[in-house]
């Protein structure tokens, strides 16, 4: 009876240890690299390992998108080379 509510305990725990694990030591100074949502052109700064996680699924050189937190849209990698 307590299936979801220990699944629950587990996901807790799961995130936690996320948060408490620092395989890079980055703890003192996180990286952050900026996105840019191409739909609404909203700015966030991803911490660099959550970029190279979701970067594990990509083929090299291809780019790492991110969803973004205001419209939902799809956030890219901010270019610092203009247009
Ligand atoms: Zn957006």
């Amino acid at each position: 009876m307590t299936t979801k509510k220990e699944q629950d305990e587990l996901n807790k725990d799961f995130f936690k240890s996320l948060e408490e694990e620092d395989p890079f030591g980055l703890n003192e100074e996180i990286k952050t690299i900026t996105f840019t949502c191409k739909d609404c052109h909203e700015e966030d700064d991803v911490p660099d390992f959550v970029v190279a996680e979701f970067g594990l699924d990509k083929k090299k050189g291809e780019e790492v998108e991110v969803q973004c937190p205001s419209c939902g849209g799809t956030m890219i990698q901010a270019r610092k080379n203009p247009k």
